[in-house]
């Protein structure tokens, strides 16, 4: 950077860090090189004064799956980007479970926010500050920095915005159960797995002094996973490993007086996942001495008891030296008061449409486990769609008619494809017959009801998508080729007819496409369901996992180091230090 440059710089810098001017002339002066410069610090902390772009802005929230996939997608160059978030890194969740226990290193699963940026050509601020509210309808965050500030009133700031980008994630769900959070690890963030790490050699130490007697060694070394979800059973799963493979050995004096349990309030676990795959999460765990305790619902957390409550067994409190809850997820504050603002407070999520957009609010974007996409029905639109299908305004549909418009039908209500599908419908003809029976073979034609009656199932197909990385990545991906395609596709939209209005809509709506979802269940076994309804159990899908796990690292620095420590695992065990 040149000398000047960087002087003007650090005049601009200055120029923010005094307070309390409204119209403050920064003079600075470097005599020998005749360079007069000034900046006008026209309100104080005003975040935007380092930038004097043209370009629209697009504010990011949130630097998770969703934000990070945007980010890296988005054309940089065609936009003034500020990414605010309160976490300056990225974390590769699928790979907490392994830092509880020390497969990974916590920092080989991180990556800098400001690396990211680095590699990325165009303009990307980033800023350190977790956003506190947003105003939709004069387009402005506020935000509060998060490693503190040393100007008067705590620095908070506002960030003005063309386009938001919501990417907030999602927080631990307590459901208000009372001592949940004040005694209950969670494993959300790289903190909390690294607490759990060192709760886990605490307990061992605890169990291992001398004077205590073996039910209280018992208390201490009842390890308690409640939620039965793939964090839930793959961190038993880890816990088991880490248990059997290295501690037994170091600890041997207690070994036989652990016990990990995994309750779980649904009737079993691993629900989203195929049957095959639940039941032989169950079986194997019951064979590895886990309890895993179905039909349990945890009432009460004191910090020595666990109270549950079954339909069968009544009520129970068991003593626990450790309990990690890992049920679900729930809304931020900042996203309630969002949905307060714009007529969702009746909601528990953020409604957004097929197109990513927040409904309610213009041009507010959200992704990934903050909102939920509401699919438009098919039946709320029966009469609309009749009417663009029927091309000559007869009243009734020929098949050629049904036909031509399918394609533009399938692209707005994905339900109908999905739904012929499930049925094993090869044709329109199905869908005729289903609404006309024996009579299609006579006429093949459909007016108004009959058309409602073929398609009066269809909206039973319209499915929420899951919380998880695949979904929040390819979110992020598809909004940022829209933000890509902004400009070409004003003259020339490439999405759907719109139905109820003239034209078409600008983009494609967002698909998912389900690829592979992994349940590590230890033992060097993983369970996968793989697309099209296959599964596939066993140590060669274990070998599956470390090579997707490893590709899908977001830099080679990551991959490297998570490869590292799975290695050093392997030659050296898991390090059992209480750091
Ligand atoms: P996140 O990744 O949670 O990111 C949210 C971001 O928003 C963070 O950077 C956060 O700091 C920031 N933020 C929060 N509040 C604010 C605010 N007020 N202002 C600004 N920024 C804010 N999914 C899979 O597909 N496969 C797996 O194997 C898998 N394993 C998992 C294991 C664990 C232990 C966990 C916890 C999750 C796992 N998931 C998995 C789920 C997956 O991690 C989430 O679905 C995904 O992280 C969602 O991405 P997101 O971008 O919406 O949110
Ligand atoms: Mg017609």
């Amino acid at each position: 950077m040149p000398l000047s440059a960087f002087l003007f710089q650090r005049a601009l810098q200055a120029s923010q860090r005094i307070p309390n001017h409204s119209h403050l002339l920064f003079l600075f002066a470097v005599s020998s090189g005749g360079f007069v410069t000034y900046a006008d610090a026209k309100s104080e902390n005003d975040p935007k004064l380092p930038q004097v772009s043209t370009k629209k802005r697009i504010v990011v929230l949130g630097t998770g799956w969703a934000g990070i996939s945007f980010l890296k997608n988005l054309n940089a160059y065609l936009y003034d980007v500020q990414v605010v978030s309160p976490r300056n890194y990225f974390t590769f969740t699928p790979l907490l479970p392994s830092v509880t226990c020390g497969m990974v290193e916590a920092r080989s699963i991180v990556e800098p926010i400001r690396r990211i940026i680095r590699k990325k050509k165009g303009e990307v601020t980033f800023w350190d500050a977790e956003c506190l509210k947003i105003d939709p309808f004069n387009k402005k965050i506020y935000c509060n920095p998060c490693a503190g500030s040393n100007v008067e009133g705590g620095g908070e700031f506002i960030v003005d915005y063309d386009y938001l980008v919501i990417a907030v994630g999602a927080r631990v769900n307590t459901f208000n159960i009372p001592g949940v959070l004040e005694h209950c690890h969670f494993l959300k963030e790289i903190e909390d797995a690294r607490d759990i790490r060192k709760n886990v050699m605490h307990c061992f130490e605890r169990a291992s002094l001398p004077n205590l007697n073996d039910e209280e060694r018992q208390k201490d070394l009842h390890f308690v996973v409640i939620g039965g979800g793939p964090t839930g059973v793959e961190f038993a799963a880890q816990l088991h490993d880490f248990i059997t493979e290295d501690l037994a050995g170091l600890y041997p004096q207690v070994k036989h007086l652990v016990k990990i349990s995994l309750v779980e309030a649904g009737e079993h676990i691993l629900t989203m996942f195929d049957k095959r795959i639940t039941e032989f999460a169950e079986k194997k765990f019951r064979r590895d001495g886990i309890e895993v305790k179905t039909g349990f619902q945890v009432v009460n957390v004191s910090d020595k008891t666990i109270t549950m409550t079954s339909k069968s067994a009544g009520e129970a409190s068991v003593p626990y030296g450790m309990a990690v809850w890992s049920t679900g997820i729930a809304t931020h504050p900042v996203i309630l008061n969002l949905m307060k603002q714009i007529g969702q407070s009746e909601r528990r999520v953020l409604a957004v449409d097929e197109w990513l957009r927040v409904c309610g609010c213009e041009d507010v974007y959200a992704l990934g486990d903050c909102a939920t996409t509401v699919q438009r029905k098919v039946m709320e639109d029966i009469s609309a769609i009749f009417k663009m299908a029927d091309k000559d305004n007869s009243g009734i549909l020929t098949l050629k008619e049904i036909q031509d418009a399918l394609k533009e039908i399938y692209l707005r209500y994905p339900q109908v494809e999905l739904y012929m599908k499930t049925k094993h419908m090869t044709d329109v003809v199905d869908l005729v017959k289903e609404a006309k029976g024996e009579e299609a073979k006579v006429s093949a034609e459909l007016n108004i009801e009959e058309f409602k009656k073929a398609l009066a199932n269809v909206d039973s197909q319209v499915k929420t998508l899951p919380a998880t990385a695949q979904v929040a990545a390819q979110q992020g991906h598809y909004l940022a080729q829209c933000f890509n395609k902004m400009k070409e596709t004003e003259d020339r939209p490439e999405g759907p007819i719109r139905i109820r209005e003239s034209g078409r809509h600008r983009f494609k709506p967002f698909r998912y496409k389900h690829f592979a979802q992994f349940a590590p269940l230890g033992g060097e076994q993983t369970a996968a369901q793989l697309p099209g309804d296959w599964i596939s159990i066993g140590h060669s899908t274990q070998w599956l996992w470390y090579s997707v796990y490893a590709s899908k690292q977001v830099s080679w620095r990551s991959r490297m180091l998570v490869i590292m420590d799975w290695l050093k695992r392997f030659i050296y065990g898991r390090d059992s230090s209480c750091i």
